[in-house]
């Protein structure tokens, strides 16, 4: 909900208008509205493949791998299509959203970085829906601190022998292959990592712990012993694994923040059908100043996400460097969508807090891209660091 139509911001080609406009029509057709009450595991993980199929089986998939000769739907990977894509799918499926996301998230790599054979082995089943993809970073003592992992693999004949853990891993368990971040040891720190494909069927490579979250969706912590794989599924150069997860991020930093942006216009969406419908005191709930206020701050709020949402997609499309604008957009797009959904949550009364109300379930949906992706407070320190050395650089 915005008053300007936000696709007529000038960070758009007609391409995306038409894209928008397609997906709407999609996601009306396909896209249930919530999900089952308490959903088991099991029903989660099927929901989640199947609505990867069906994003596959509609084309959208396409959008989230880059090269028209792996199935993509151009030859890069379209930041501003992808965040029209997130915006749209969350604002009628946290899960429809979330499984288009990890399948960009879990190949971003191979579209950026992978060679020719790699590309031809994996990107083509990811648009079409058929193979599940992965992003494997995390460990129980690295989470923000992401170069502290200790996550090893040694060269061993020729390829690699993996042993250590991975935690929070979205897809994890329905996944059929991971793009894994191990220590390879060329130097310390950041500089000595690599990055691999590990399909899930490796030996070695077992789903240790599933995880029941707030907002289901797969979730696993995977152990790795002894898992090997050829030199072959190396991404990138050895040790050039930091920079091909940051790259990686870079792209979907901006995609979260557009997430947030759906989840956001829908709680203001329910928060007008409700307000104006609701009568108490002898007229409607937005006949209130105090409803009003709030709704103007939920609408300007979500307005000035969008732009640094979309001014960061078209930056990154431009070709320019977009790590701090990405950061900006993601906090700011995580932390207004929370305080919109809050306010929505607070204009439906006790209406709001009931188990799978549209409201209640973006409560739960919005909290976890507060943290993924690096958190708000690893946003922050991104962007006072871009500020920091551009100053000096001026003085
Ligand atoms: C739903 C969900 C899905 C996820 N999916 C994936 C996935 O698919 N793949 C993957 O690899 N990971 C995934 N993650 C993990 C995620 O990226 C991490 O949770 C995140 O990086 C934070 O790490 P942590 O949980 O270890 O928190 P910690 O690093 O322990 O951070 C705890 C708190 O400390 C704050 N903090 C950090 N640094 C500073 C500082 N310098 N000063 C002050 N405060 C600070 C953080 O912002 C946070 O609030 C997922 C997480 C969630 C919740």
């Amino acid at each position: 909900m915005s008053i300007s139509n936000h696709l007529d911001w000038p960070f758009f080609e007609p391409r995306h208008r038409t894209l928008a406009a397609d997906l709407e029509q999609w996601a009306k057709a396909h896209l249930i509205d919530g999900h089952a009450k308490h959903p088991s595991q099991a029903e989660v993980d099927e929901e989640c493949r199947m609505l990867v199929r069906r994003l596959g089986e509609g084309g959208w998939l396409g959008y989230a791998v880059g090269g028209t000769a792996y199935c993509g739907s151009g030859e890069a990977i379209d930041t501003r299509a992808v965040c029209l894509l997130r915006e749209t799918l969350a604002r009628y499926s946290g899960l429809a959203d979330f499984a288009f996301a990890m399948q960009g998230l879990g190949s971003g790599a191979i579209s950026l970085f992978g060679t020719d054979d790699q590309k031809r082995r994996y990107l083509p089943r990811v648009a079409a829906g058929s193979a599940v993809a992965a992003f494997a970073i995390s460990e129980p003592n690295a989470g923000s601190d992401v170069a502290a992992l200790e996550c090893a693999a040694k060269r061993e004949g020729g390829g690699y022998v993996i042993h250590g853990q991975k935690t929070w891993i979205s897809n994890g368990g329905i996944a059929d292959f991971y793009v894994l971040f191990a220590r390879t040891g060329e130097a310390p720190g950041a500089k000595g990592i690599s990055a691999f494909i590990v399909d899930a069927a490796t030996p070695g490579l077992e789903i240790a712990e599933r995880f029941e979250v707030m907002a289901p969706h797969p979730l696993a912590r995977l152990v790795f012993k002894n898992c090997r794989v050829p030199a072959t599924q190396r991404l990138g150069e050895a040790g050039q694994g930091f920079k091909v997860a940051m790259a990686t991020l870079d792209i979907f930093r901006s995609s979260v923040a557009a997430a947030a942006l759906g989840f956001a216009r829908r709680a203001l969406q329910e928060a007008l059908c409700r307000s104006t419908s609701r009568k108490m005191f002898g007229q409607a709930l937005s006949d209130f100043q105090l409803t009003q206020a709030k709704l103007a701050k939920m609408a300007t709020d979500i307005d000035s996400a969008a732009l640094l949402t979309y001014r960061a997609a078209w930056l990154r499309d431009m070709g320019r460097p977009v790590t701090v604008e990405a950061a900006m957009a993601k906090m700011t797009a995580t932390e207004i969508a929370q305080q919109a959904i809050d306010t929505a949550v607070q204009i439906f009364g006790a209406l709001g807090v009931v188990s799978e109300q549209t409201v209640e379930r973006l409560y739960r949906e919005i909290r976890p891209l507060r943290i993924y992706e690096g958190a708000t407070e690893v946003q922050q320190l991104i962007i006072a660091r871009g500020i920091l050395k551009a100053y000096e650089k001026d003085r």
